[in-house]
């Protein structure tokens, strides 16, 4: 049970962790701090938070436990604005979709990165944005990921467990490079993708055309290219060397299967695919 719960950016990521705390009883407030006057006064009537803050250091104020929950080329600046504000023990976890680049945010802003700062990413969202979005059930049988230092404080990391476990996630931990990796292979560069290939296709000129005609195929690959573009673009520039890597070797193969094509090659179309069908099959199960 966490006393006083205080969410730094009241949107889908946030809105949906405190709304599956307050069902499971799991909080006394919750405080949401945010820009936006009239997205806290929505998150306020829709009984995502119990008060509204737009003035940091009263939405600090006796929180044991902060979450922040805005995009990663934020983290730096809300960091720093709350530097001043915190309490020696008050327990600081994110949210944000990249490690590295949060962590070197903390050492920037606090001069070191707290023990009591424990880095996290759910993997879990949805193409939508804003507090309107948010659900209690987001986390449910999904898995979120913390990336712990050495020096993290074990009491700290336990608490932030207790409570994605709570919203109905699995945890695992990961080093923080690691989780870069994986993510810019298994998110990074599937929304890269997706975002290039609708520009690709809406700039043709038959696009009309091509959009009336697009199948669930279509659909189901590019659900993702819906999703907030400035999150995207933070991203993308917060975790640049783990996806120029796997960028890099996607361009790769794609650039053989172009080759297939115009050769004709049969066999190495078949042989890529059925390798893709097979490792795709038995990740469905
Ligand atoms: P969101 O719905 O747009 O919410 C972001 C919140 O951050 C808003 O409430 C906004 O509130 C605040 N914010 C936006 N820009 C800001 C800025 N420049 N400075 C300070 N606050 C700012 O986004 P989200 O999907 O919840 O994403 C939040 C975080 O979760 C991101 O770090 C993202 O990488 C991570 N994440 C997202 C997903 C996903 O699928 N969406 C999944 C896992 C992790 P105000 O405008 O009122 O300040």
């Amino acid at each position: 049970m966490v006393q006083r719960l205080c969410i730094i950016g009241v949107g889908l990521i946030g809105g949906s962790l405190a709304r599956a705390l307050k069902t499971a009883g799991a909080v006394g407030e919750v405080i949401g701090h945010g820009r936006d006057t009239a997205q806290l006064q929505l998150a306020l009537e829709l009984g995502v938070i119990d008060r509204a803050e737009t003035d940091l250091a009263a939405a600090l104020r006796g929180a044991d436990v902060v979450v922040v929950a805005v995009p990663v080329g934020a983290m730096e600046g809300v960091f720093r604005a709350m530097a001043p504000h915190l309490g020696d023990d008050t327990i600081v976890t994110d949210v944000g979709s990249t490690k590295g680049s949060v962590v070197a945010a903390a050492e920037r802003a606090f001069g070191a990165v707290p023990p009591r700062f424990v880095p996290g990413h759910p993997i879990a969202g949805t193409e939508r944005s804003g507090v309107a979005a948010s659900f209690a059930e987001l986390y449910h049988k999904r898995r979120v990921i913390l990336t712990p230092l050495p020096h993290t404080d074990a009491a700290a990391v336990a608490t932030v467990r207790g409570l994605w476990q709570t919203a109905g996630a699995e945890v695992v931990e990961m080093e923080v490079q690691h989780h870069d990796e994986v993510l810019a292979a298994t998110s990074h560069l599937p929304h890269v993708l997706a975002y290039t290939l609708v520009d690709t296709l809406a700039r043709m000129e038959e696009h009309t055309e091509i959009f009336r005609f697009a199948a669930g195929g279509f659909r189901d690959f590019t659900r993702i290219a819906s999703s907030d573009p400035r999150m995207w673009h933070d991203i993308c520039l917060a975790n640049r060397d783990a996806i120029l890597k796997v960028l890099d070797r996607y361009s790769a193969d794609l650039a053989a299967v172009r080759s297939a094509v115009e050769h004709g090659d049969g066999a190495r179309l078949l042989h890529t695919f059925g390798r893709a069908k097979k490792a795709r099959d038995e990740f469905k199960q």
